[in-house]
């Protein structure tokens, strides 16, 4: 029986990276992953396989709009999706191996197998015990369909099945407006099929701006998407030509239904437990299947931690790479923290949609008075010189102290410039403090300077 510190049961992004650091700070560390490669949803069936095929179409619609404006001519590429998804492989391959290096690197022991907690301080795996000092949940989730859906992985489709399509299908339905949604719908609309998207609300992206989600829909209509909103979907049965979906209109009841080859099912993802035994351990769980922790990421049970997915809050890699840091602070006796007021998310679509902190709809509701600086990406010159001019930074603010609250982008490297915004709101900068920052000419963030100085006196290019 070995002896560990630490045993992380998952190697997502929450826990490879609470393996590293626990194994920085000096901790004997051991990690369990089922799966036959490291890495969890993120590396082999999300973030990085999805934004592969989103590079890859993006590559392509671009051939097909803007480069004949560049003088660009010739014949467009034809696609070829056996080797679209080997370079899918290839690049979740290259970020597996990475994470296997490193682990080999801090000298982090990977369990081979499917943990379960027999009990406190112990984890077992196959049928070995092994003992820990602590044991950090890093269980992730999976994806969560509707009543009346059976998932077959090839016609009736999760994101993980969507990722791995035996050829691309003429027609798909994505149930669905959320960010993977959006992103798959995206990807197989630029590939040529044509893609419906139902949604239950009355609006894309839940939660996010609603200038936002408004410029958002319009710009993917505009690309091909289609949308039917106040949508509740009742069934997906197979036919012979592949799925026909019923649905009923929100606003009079009326049923409706639409045939596609391909449904994908993205209602969203709930937490994966199953297996470890967490409740005769007495590890508490909430009605949505969240491990319940404390600000120490500590469960009702002493030496059991849990992070990312399998608890509560935004199902982001980053959040989980940020628990997975802290918690191994915390478990090294040192301060971890996570501000869960400055974690940005990203829609990688063409524009991207970047969001951060409070939006104007939970201003208006705290009744808390605030101000926006919008800039237009009309108004920058490289946006403009590089077709990308769709799209605008908004920077929200306090009325009187001007302390930046939210910043929320659609347009070109959103998901980038996003960051410059995370860092003064961690420094607690005031919109003017960004607004009197140098930014380089021409650059795209000149945009979010414009955003930050239209907070104040006003924009320049406005
Ligand atoms: P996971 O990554 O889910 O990892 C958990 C791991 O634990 C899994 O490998 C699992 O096999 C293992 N495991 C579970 N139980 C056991 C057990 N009993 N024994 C052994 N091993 C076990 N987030 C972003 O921030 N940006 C994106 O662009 C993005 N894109 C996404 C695209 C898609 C299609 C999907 C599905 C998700 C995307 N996400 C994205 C979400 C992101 O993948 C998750 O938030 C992130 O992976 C959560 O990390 P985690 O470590 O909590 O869990």
């Amino acid at each position: 029986m070995a002896k560990y510190d630490v045993i992380i049961i998952g190697s997502g992004p929450g826990g490879y990276v609470c393996a590293i650091r626990c194994a920085q700070l000096g901790l004997r560390t051991a990690c369990v992953e089922g799966r036959e490669t490291l890495g969890g949803t993120c590396l082999n069936v999300g973030c990085i396989p999805s934004k592969a095929l989103l590079h890859a179409s993006q590559m392509l619609r671009e051939s097909e709009t803007t480069f004949a404006a560049m003088g660009l001519e010739g014949a467009a590429p034809v696609v070829n999706w056996e080797k679209m998804l080997a370079y899918k492989a290839d690049t979740i391959a290259a970020n597996t191996r990475g994470i296997e290096f490193l682990f080999k690197k801090n000298g982090i022991d990977w369990l081979k197998g499917w943990a379960s907690i027999p009990e406190p301080g112990k984890v077992k795996v196959s049928d070995e015990i092994h003992e820990a000092a602590h044991i950090v949940i890093a269980s992730g989730s999976e994806s969560a369909t509707l009543p009346g859906i059976v998932i077959d992985e090839k016609t009736i489709v999760t994101s993980t099945g969507a990722l791995e399509l035996g050829r691309i299908p003429t027609s798909m339905v994505v149930i669905g407006a959320g960010v993977i949604g959006l992103e798959l719908g995206s990807v197989y609309s630029r590939l040529g099929s044509k893609v419906t998207v139902l949604e239950y609300l009355d609006q894309i992206t839940p939660g996010m701006d609603g200038e936002v989600q408004k410029t958002f829909q319009r710009t993917l209509k505009k690309q091909g998407l289609s949308f039917t909103l106040g949508a509740a979907v009742q069934s997906a049965e197979a036919t012979d030509g592949g799925v026909r979906v019923a649905y009923k209109r929100r606003k009079d009841d009326s049923d409706h239904a639409i045939e596609a080859e391909v449904v994908l099912v993205a209602t969203g993802r709930r937490p994966f437990t199953e297996g470890l035994g967490l409740e005769p351990l007495g590890v508490g769980l909430s009605e949505r299947g969240q491990v319940l922790v404390n600000e120490r990421w500590e469960t009702a049970v002493a030496g059991i931690h849990a992070i990312g997915d399998c608890i509560e809050g935004p199902m982001l890699a980053h959040k989980a790479e940020d628990e997975g840091m802290a918690v191994a602070e915390v478990i090294a006796g040192k301060s971890g923290r996570v501000n869960y007021g400055v974690i940005p998310s990203v829609i990688y679509t063409h524009p991207e949609v970047a969001a951060l902190g409070e939006t104007e709809e939970s201003l208006k509701q705290q009744g808390r008075a605030y101000k926006a600086g919008k800039f237009s990406f009309m108004g920058n010159g490289r946006a403009k010189a590089n077709f990308a001019a769709d799209g605008f930074v908004k920077i929200l603010a306090d009325k009187d102290t001007d302390r930046i609250l939210g910043a929320h982008i659609i347009g070109p490297s959103a998901g980038e410039l996003i960051h410059e915004i995370c860092v003064a709101m961690e420094f607690g900068a005031s919109a003017e403090d960004l607004a009197l920052t140098c930014h380089a000419h021409p650059t795209y963030s000149e945009a979010v300077r414009e955003a930050a100085l239209a907070c104040g006196d006003g924009a320049i290019h406005a």
